[in-house]
């Protein structure tokens, strides 16, 4: 496996060509931004624990029966994963309201969900991500409704998988976001990252929060948040 030219640089991950026109390579950055690149700076040693945590719930949601893009870690920082075409899509799945939903309608964070809800916002930095249905992603011709029922299907097996884990880490899982690629052959496989970057992970004794939420409400303790939510998960392996 050959490493070539950097494809792409995001916030949290860059992503580089290989010599296979189907595989590429994802190296995570300990940079680390939020409310849209509003708010910047980096979280020492994030990017190793990011790409170790994906990788080890990727491997465990391809056992439950779920398809994604990972191959292989190749390093600390760096993994080798099919090449998709993202859907743009944000998917979001939550057990217990917090952020944006808590803001939206005006409610307080915490609440247990009789059922998880799903929403999707269209991935589109200059718009700010803005909240869509199923009609308008139709309309915009985002994905089609095969797709999105793939989409919706996986999304909740997903929570389904990681809430069992978690759980049996003393961790909550509050909400998280998604990710989905189009193989090659229009195959639909989860993608990106599952991390404390796109998760909400409360201590599920204390509610302490060990993801982002540390950087973003600027709540001290962030390193320390996502080693403790590493550790928990290599415990529990
Ligand atoms: P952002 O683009 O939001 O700043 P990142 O810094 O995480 O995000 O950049 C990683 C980029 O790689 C994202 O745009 C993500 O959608 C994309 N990506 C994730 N998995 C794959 C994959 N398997 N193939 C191609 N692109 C991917
Ligand atoms: N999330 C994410 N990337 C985004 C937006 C949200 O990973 O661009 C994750 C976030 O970490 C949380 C969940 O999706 O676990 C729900 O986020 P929410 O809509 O509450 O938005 P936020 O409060 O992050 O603005």
């Amino acid at each position: 496996m050959e490493k070539r030219e950097q494809l792409y640089e995001g916030k949290a991950k860059k992503v580089y060509a290989t010599d296979d026109p189907n595989l590429v390579i994802v190296d995570y950055k300990d940079d680390a931004t939020a409310f849209n690149g509003a708010k910047r700076g980096a979280i020492a040693g994030k990017g190793v624990i990011n790409n170790q945590m994906t990788n080890r719930l990727m491997a465990r949601m391809e056992k439950a029966g779920i398809p994604t893009h990972f191959v292989q870690e190749l390093s600390e920082r760096e993994t080798v994963v099919k090449k998709v075409s993202i859907v743009p899509l944000e998917v979001i799945i939550r057990n217990i309201s917090a952020g944006s939903f808590a803001k939206r309608y005006g409610v307080e964070e915490g609440i247990v969900f009789d059922a998880p809800t799903i929403e999707f916002s269209y991935k589109c930095d200059e718009l700010d991500d803005p909240l869509l249905n199923t009609s308008h992603a139709l309309a915009l011709k985002l994905a089609t409704p095969e797709e999105i029922e793939t989409i919706k299907k996986y999304a909740f097996a997903v929570n389904d998988q990681l809430k069992a884990f978690w759980n049996q880490c003393g961790v909550t899982l509050v909400d998280f976001k998604l990710e989905f690629g189009r193989l090659a052959d229009g195959t639909v496989v989860l993608a990106d990252e599952i991390s404390p970057d796109t998760c909400r992970l409360w201590d599920s004794k204390t509610h302490e929060k060990l993801d982002k939420d540390r950087f973003r409400r600027d709540l001290g303790g962030v390193e320390e948040a996502y080693a403790e939510v590493m550790r928990r998960m290599t415990e529990a392996l």
